[in-house]
This record gives structure tokens, C-alpha cells and sequence, in this order.
């Protein structure tokens, strides 16, 4: 596995802080992009200087990040499970558009596990082109048509399609897209896994102490617990992640994962925008 740190920096700060890191100096030369192997020499120099200004200032340099994860072939052929790693996001969210959920049951002290009591609402002319799995940002997983036909005509267990209606006409539903409801049961994520901010946040930030919100970001790989058997195709981790006491319509979600099997008959079938990382087993 490599693994790739990508960050964006507000040019004037990091020329002062991280001089010796090669860097692409983009956006009218306010911003520069780094891309360093995870724990190279470089991705140290740039932990320190962020943590620098984080102690002298206050706040961070950082403007953006990411983590890329590359497997080999034979990587991927002994893994077992796969994390959807990420989406494309699209707005709005179905709450916007008449989706109701019952929040008498969330988390006192985050807010997550308000339960969708409607079927998704949203409008068509919003839904993403050109791909075949998409996220809005309230968290509600939407797929393709051809998704769904290839998802039931190979059996593949553990979700199920629900409509996509129109947001004022409800029994007008959508004829290309429907909602992915994984129905199986939940995942439980290893305490080897790492949430956070970003790559370099020590702090228990966003992590609720009920354990059903395991902080704003996925750091590391997922490692999971042994899932439950018999093993579904399709499945999601018992904890979320996002943001704690949901800002607006932001909605702390579960992480969905896809057997080897599902991986295999959604990547032959060519399914676009379906971006996967190894998620391990752990004993
Ligand atoms: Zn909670």
C-alpha cells in the first residue's frame, strides 16, 4: 500500500515555514500544493510546521488535505472487505427537500442516530451526472439504476433500494436514481482506527464519549472487528463520522463498507465513481 499526503497551504506562510519541501504554487500564487509519501521525510516537515504554527499562532497552516491509498493487485486480492472511501457530494440535502427524520432517539450528547422516516426527497435536476454512487451532504447514499440492476442481479445481500421522490410532488419518484439503505448488521471499527481533524490532530476533537461518533474524519485505513456472520455484501460501521450536534443539515454518517464479492461485480460492471480502500479484519 502507498499512501499519499496531499495539502494545500497559503503560499506566504509556508515559504517562511517549509522551506526544502518541493511544492506546486498554484491559485494566483496564493496557495501551495504538496504531495508526500505518508511518514517521508517531507510529510514530517510538514507536521512540524503545522504544529508550529498551531503553538506560535494559534492556528494552523493547513487549508485543505487529503490521503490517497494506492494497493497492489495482490493487496486487493486477499482482502476481504472495502471501504467506500469517498463520494462525489452533492447538494442539498433531503431534509431541504421534505425528508423527515426522527431525531427523538439521537445521541444526547452528539446528536447522531436520527432515524430517516420518509423516503428520500430531493430534486432530479440536482443529481449528479456521470456517475453511479453519490453523496449528499446530509449523508444519504443515492445510486444509479444500473447500479441497483447489477446490485439484485447478483444477489448481493444487505441493502436495499428505496425511491428518490420529487421534493413537492411525492409519489413522483425517479426513474434513474434510488437510495442505497444498507440493512444488514452494523460493522464494529477497531480501536487501531484513527478519526480526527487532520493527519495531525492528537486531540479527541469531535469524538463523542458514547462511542457512536468516532470524530470528523477517517485518518487511517479501517480496521474492523470480525463482522458478523453470514457476512453481508453490503454493510456499515455501528460508528459515524462527521460533525458532533450536526451543523445545519450536516449529518454525522456510518461508514459503508462492500464485501470482496460486491467489489468485484460492481467494478466489472464498470460502476463510475465508486472509489474503494482496503478495509482489514482484525482479530
Ligand atoms: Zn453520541
Amino acid at each position: 500500500m502507498r499512501a499519499v499526503y496531499e495539502c494545500r497551504c497559503v503560499a506566504k506562510t509556508a515559504a517562511a515555514l517549509l522551506q526544502g519541501v518541493p511544492g506546486t504554487i498554484f491559485a494566483d500564487g496564493w496557495l501551495v500544493k504538496y504531495s508526500v509519501p505518508m511518514e517521508s521525510v517531507d510529510f514530517l516537515a510538514l507536521r512540524d510546521a503545522e504544529v508550529a504554527s498551531r503553538m506560535t499562532t494559534g492556528t494552523g497552516i493547513l487549508s485543505g488535505w487529503d490521503i490517497t491509498r494506492r494497493y497492489t493487485r495482490a493487496e486487493w486480492a486477499a482482502a476481504s472487505h472495502a471501504l467506500v472511501s469517498r463520494f462525489r457530494t452533492f447538494e442539498p440535502a433531503g431534509e431541504e427537500c421534505g425528508t423527515v427524520y426522527d431525531d427523538t432517539g439521537a445521541c444526547p450528547e452528539c446528536a447522531a442516530g436520527g432515524v430517516q422516516v420518509s423516503p428520500l426527497r430531493l430534486p432530479a435536476s440536482r443529481l449528479p451526472r456521470g456517475v453511479d454512487i453519490a453523496i449528499t451532504i446530509g449523508g444519504e447514499i443515492v445510486v444509479s439504476k444500473r447500479f441497483r440492476e447489477c446490485a439484485e442481479r447478483t444477489e448481493l445481500t444487505g441493502a436495499s433500494f428505496g425511491p428518490v421522490e420529487a421534493p413537492r410532488a411525492p409519489h413522483r419518484t425517479n426513474e434513474g436514481w434510488f437510495q442505497l439503505r444498507v440493512t444488514s448488521q452494523h460493522l464494529e471499527v477497531a480501536e487501531v482506527t484513527t478519526f480526527g481533524r487532520d493527519p495531525f490532530d492528537t486531540t479527541t476533537y469531535g469524538r463523542c464519549p458514547r462511542g457512536d461518533l468516532a470524530g470528523l474524519n477517517l485518518l487511517s485505513e479501517l480496521f474492523l472487528k470480525a463482522p458478523p456472520t453470514p457476512a453481508a455484501d453490503f454493510a456499515e460501521t455501528r460508528q459515524r463520522v462527521g460533525l458532533a450536534n450536526g451543523v445545519g443539515l450536516l449529518r454525522a454518517r456510518r461508514l459503508l463498507v462492500l464485501s470482496a464479492r460486491a467489489r468485484t461485480v460492481l467494478l466489472a460492471a464498470g460502476m463510475k465513481s465508486l472509489q474503494l480502500e482496503i478495509a482489514h479484519v482484525v482479530p
